[in-house]
């Protein structure tokens, strides 16, 4: 510790808090202004607040199990596409990019960005609907809604709490994306991240099915965006075809998008002058698309809705998974002591169903298909 402090202290470069007042916007969210955490700790010599949110998020168990969950597409496809874990660093570096340029925090961004997916139970958003399914009768199941409970209660990393203890910012910024619609406008950086998402499974959606051959080029023109898409990168590179131009077209699509959304953020930024990310959020200011861009990402959306996730291989490799889960979460509550003891007794706080149901949404795709061949197949 000694050390630590002896070198923070010789060391010519700024502190984090000096750092932050020379590059951050004063509509970003700063570190001295942070509401702290439910169980108070002494500041750490060189790390800011958010940056050892970020290092315990990626830390946690959960974190490192999202390299094996589905985001869309199963393992049993191929492995060209994404996980949910190399989706979630696309989102954390496709949010930095817009926080660097919109000067905001991005250590806050950073730790956002590596929790929004943590919540996610095997088999992507079919394993989400079986599981809100089983659920149903004790209060359903949302992603969201369980990576609160796991970096809140699951995860075990300190001795003095449980959880992990994250800022009151990056909670709450997880909180709001379980409630969008009535909580108070949210921070910036909650903001951007929401935003990153989007554009990145647009992105990368797109590429995924036509990699894998569940779309072909020519399907996808049908929408406005991938035709302007088209049409740039071949006013820009020539008559291309294949996976050239699949390429250069994702390319365009998230660059055109992260543009549009710097376009339109930054001039209401910049004619309104926010003093501070309290007064930011007071006016109720939402980043996002402009009106052409947010029409032609809907129709994209509803494209890839109907032809990709609503596929036929799609939808057996789900009724698959769904079936497991839902003979698991009958199995471990006839015969609970098949499960962990720290989520036989976690029955006695929350009852047997929600436990069973945590235990199943914190499993990897491969975990939970091992689970169900040793106890519950025939
Ligand atoms: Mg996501």
């Amino acid at each position: 510790m000694s050390n630590a402090h002896d070198q923070a202290t010789w060391n010519t470069l700024q502190t984090y808090l000096e750092r932050e007042d020379v590059l951050l916007a004063p509509f970003a969210m700063h570190s001295r202004d942070s509401q702290g955490r439910k169980c108070p700790e002494t500041d750490h010599p060189y790390r800011g607040p958010y940056q050892r949110d970020r290092d315990r998020v990626l830390h946690s168990a959960a974190y490192r199990r999202l390299a094996d969950k589905t985001q869309v597409f199963t393992g049993e496809m191929g492995d060209y596409h994404r996980t949910r874990l190399t989706h979630t660093l696309e989102v954390a570096s496709i949010a930095r990019t817009i926080g660097r340029a919109l000067r905001l925090n991005e250590d806050l961004i950073e730790a956002l960005a590596l929790l929004h997916d943590i919540g996610h139970p095997p088999y992507g958003h079919a394993g989400e609907d079986a599981l809100n399914e089983c659920l149903s009768r004790w209060g359903g199941f949302s992603h969201n809604q369980y990576g609160l409970c796991l970096v809140e209660e699951l995860e075990v990393r300190y001795h003095e709490f449980p959880g992990l203890n994250l800022t009151h910012e990056v909670l709450q910024g997880q909180g709001s994306r379980v409630d969008k619609q009535s909580g108070p406008c949210p921070l910036l950086e909650v903001q951007v991240v929401d935003l990153a998402d989007s554009i990145t499974y647009d992105a990368h959606d797109t590429d995924d099915a036509l990699a894998l051959g569940l779309l072909t080029f020519d399907d996808l023109l049908e929408t406005v965006l991938i035709r302007e898409m088209a049409q740039r990168v071949q006013k820009r590179a020539g008559e291309l075809s294949g996976e050239m131009l699949r390429k250069l077209v994702v390319h365009e699509l998230i660059e055109l998008q992260v543009g549009d959304v710097l376009t339109h953020g930054g001039q209401w930024l910049h004619e309104h002058e926010p003093v501070s990310a309290a007064v930011l959020c007071e006016s109720g200011f939402r980043l996002g698309p402009g009106t052409d861009m947010a029409q032609n990402k809907k129709e994209l959306e509803a494209f890839l809705y109907e032809r990709v996730y609503r596929h036929p291989k799609l939808v057996r490799e789900r009724s698959l998974g769904q079936a497991q889960l839902k003979t698991m979460f009958a199995g471990y509550q006839q015969w609970p002591e098949l499960m962990p003891a720290r989520f036989q007794s976690r029955a006695d706080t929350v009852g047997l169903p929600r436990s069973v149901g945590e235990y199943l949404a914190g499993m990897t795709d491969r975990y939970c298909s091992q689970q169900f061949e040793r106890h519950f197949s025939n």
